[in-house]
């Protein structure tokens, strides 16, 4: 899906379902009963990840959740095949370290290079001890870890994103239930992400937070839904 040319980014949702997908493999709520059924009118949905690009050819993966595969497949602008082996994600950042957000990086083990990661530091922690996935990806082909600054500046390194500043937003939200910082919460366990054109002026914001701060007014605003909630995705979309 392309949400805003008018933005100069290429902004592809790749999944918009809450950890389990739309249906959720084991829930029989009337949404998740009636998609299997026929019953309502509603579309399948695999787990929440966006795409985002300005050239068409170079994207930031913006999460990797389980469902990445078949998000690969359904989007071939990720799979360009201009050589034997390539790919048009080139770089990913996990906005927190959920399982349902990061353990699509273990199906990108393939690449031939280490993955540029944008990761805050509390997310790096927990993906190298409670969840070791970089710790595994190590032993495949590795990662080259960038870590996400809280202070307001730009990310540095997106080069292939011309003409958008992004700056990471530490929001509100529970770390994973692997986390020690589940009950004692860490700034950087969960990040929006605001985007600005610096030729249109616009600006998109994604996050998978409960709240986002009230000064927040995007053009574009993108959240994840959850299952039963299909309405919810977004808080205003021109
Ligand atoms: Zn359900």
């Amino acid at each position: 899906m392309l949400l805003d040319n008018k933005l100069c980014m290429k902004i592809k949702i790749l999944g918009s379902a809450a950890g389990g997908g739309f249906p959720q493999w084991n829930c029989n709520c009337p949404n998740c009963k009636g998609l299997r059924e026929g019953t309502i009118q509603a579309q399948a949905r695999t787990q929440s990840s966006i795409a985002i690009s300005t050239n068409g050819q170079d994207w930031l993966l913006i999460n990797a959740s389980p469902d990445l595969l078949k998000q690969i497949r359904d989007n071939p602008e990720l799979q360009p095949a201009r050589n034997i082996r390539d790919t048009g994600i080139a770089a990913v950042l996990l906005t927190d370290a959920q399982v349902d957000h990061v353990t699509g990086l273990l199906m990108l083990r393939e690449y031939a290079r280490p993955w540029p990661l944008y990761t805050s530091p509390s997310v790096w922690e927990d993906l190298s001890t409670g969840f070791p996935i970089v710790s595994i990806l190590s032993h495949y082909c590795g990662v080259e870890h960038r870590a996400l600054g809280l202070d307001g500046q730009p990310i540095d390194g997106l080069e292939f994103l011309s003409d958008v500043r992004m700056t990471a937003v530490p929001l509100k939200s529970k770390a994973p239930p692997y986390s020690p910082n589940r009950d004692k919460p860490a700034v950087g366990d969960n990040i929006g992400l605001w985007m600005e054109n610096l030729n249109s002026g616009r600006s998109f914001f994604m996050h998978q937070a409960w709240e986002i701060p009230k000064s927040t007014s995007p053009d574009i605003c993108v959240k994840r839904m959850w299952c039963w909630w299909m309405a919810r995705c977004g808080k205003k979309m021109k």
